[in-house]
């Protein structure tokens, strides 16, 4: 970036510090990934420039040609990629695509049914500070206290007393398989639309490790930067006889210009997604996540569902006498990411939490393997029980920063 090191070396050294920390610490943060660099070309590509409101051939603007050939190419990649009837790749973000597909389907006052924000849910799931439980009627679908998970049972009861006009599927802090197929089944019995949010997933569902929500929700939203590895950004895929009105509601209903420069890097993410090398890294991103868990397991930490099978491994701090708060801090001072989370029926507040959450996408990326994950765990424990004087903390952090230089984000650079 010789040029904005000459213009604004501000800028440019802020970049290089989030370079330096990218490469020299463990990402463990569950909704973050390591994009290729030609989906960072792509998105610092020219067509940051361009107005082209509207969709591929029916633009507001003129000069649109290149804009329609990659928004076409991306929805041509999207929808080959998840075998979808129709795509929308303009939502700027998961937030904005679900904001898009409720308004597109149901009236604000109507009925929804999400998961709990403490059991593992989104914001936009309908909490009650965010638009979705402003807008809309919210209710909540918790886990079961003993083990953590949905009982689709209980689901199924509680959707018959509420007779909600959408149900949705998706989460952010859930470490187990979607019954897609159940849920299905709940949303016909009590007349629901089915949402399936796979912002978390997509990677996993695009790799063929996590079964797919396509031939069963009426819409699906996601985010691409997660195990899809793509930019920050988001997407819809529906049903034919939603198209028009998902459509409508991305365009004009929510937003104006599409970030094209974007949408070149989602095509470019859509296509790596398609390799045969995906699978491989996401069949990698379990197995990982699982053997994180298990070395945890094995120190003594409680892992909420008593493991995993998809990328995230969620840990119940709290039953070691720390808050998930102190323990993230901590992990930090020692080069660990990771993020403090809810648990269910946490007695601890948001900002304070008994859980932490790792995830496993971002360090996969980086080649590291079940050896490095047991490695990982290993220094999990020695931070969260060891005395952790600040000398123990910078020890910890320079051997953290050793072991990830084995690993370079930017191998082929
Ligand atoms: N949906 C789920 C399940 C998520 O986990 C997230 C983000 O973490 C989102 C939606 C929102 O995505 P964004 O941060 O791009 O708005």
């Amino acid at each position: 970036m010789k040029t904005l090191e000459q213009l604004d070396p501000e800028v440019s050294q802020i970049i290089t510090a989030e370079n330096e920390r990218e490469a020299e610490r463990l990402q463990l943060i569950a909704s973050e990934n390591y994009t290729s660099p030609a989906v960072l070309e792509a998105q610092g590509s020219v067509f940051t420039n361009k107005y082209a409101e509207g969709y591929p051939g029916a633009r507001y603007y003129q000069g649109c040609g290149p804009s329609d050939r990659i928004e076409q190419l991306a929805l041509d990649r999207v929808k080959t990629l998840f075998g979808a009837e129709h795509a929308n790749v303009q939502p700027h973000s998961g937030s904005s695509a679900n904001m898009a597909a409720y308004l597109a389907l149901l009236q604000p006052g109507d009925t929804i049914l999400g998961m709990d924000l403490a059991a593992g849910g989104h914001l936009t799931h309908g909490a009650g500070f965010n638009f979705s439980g402003k807008i809309f009627k919210s209710f909540f679908y918790k886990v079961q206290p003993e083990n953590q998970r949905i009982d689709y049972n209980v689901l199924a009861e509680q959707a018959r007393k509420i007779r909600p006009r959408l149900i949705i599927a998706g989460a952010s802090a859930y470490p187990r398989t979607l019954d897609f197929v159940a849920f299905r089944s709940i949303c016909d019995e009590v007349g629901a639309y089915l949402l399936v949010d796979m912002a978390h997933i997509a990677g996993l569902i695009a790799g063929g490790v996590h079964p797919s929500p396509v031939p069963y929700a009426d819409v699906v939203t996601s985010t691409t930067h997660k195990t899809l590895r793509g930019p920050r950004s988001g997407f819809i895929l529906c049903r034919k006889e939603y198209a028009k009105a998902i459509d409508a509601m991305v365009f004009p209903g929510l937003q104006g210009g599409p970030l094209m420069h974007v949408i070149s890097a989602k095509a470019v993410a859509f296509k790596e997604a398609m390799e045969p090398a995906f699978s491989t890294y996401a069949r990698q991103i379990v197995s990982n996540a699982r053997t994180l868990a298990q070395v945890l397991q094995d120190q003594g930490f409680t892992i909420l569902t008593g493991g995993t099978d998809n990328h995230i491994v969620l840990i119940d701090i709290g039953s070691m006498g720390m808050t998930g708060a102190e323990a993230a801090e901590r992990l930090e001072a020692a080069g660990i990411v990771a993020n403090k989370n809810s648990i269910p029926n946490d007695p601890r507040g948001p900002r304070v939490t008994s859980g932490i959450r790792l995830g496993t996408a971002a360090v996969t990326t980086r080649g590291m393997k079940e050896n490095e994950m047991g490695i990982i765990a290993k220094y999990i424990g020695r931070v969260i029980r060891g005395s952790c004087d600040s000398a123990e903390l910078d020890s910890t952090r320079q051997a953290v920063a050793e072991f990830c230089r084995g690993f370079p984000v930017f191998p082929e650079l």
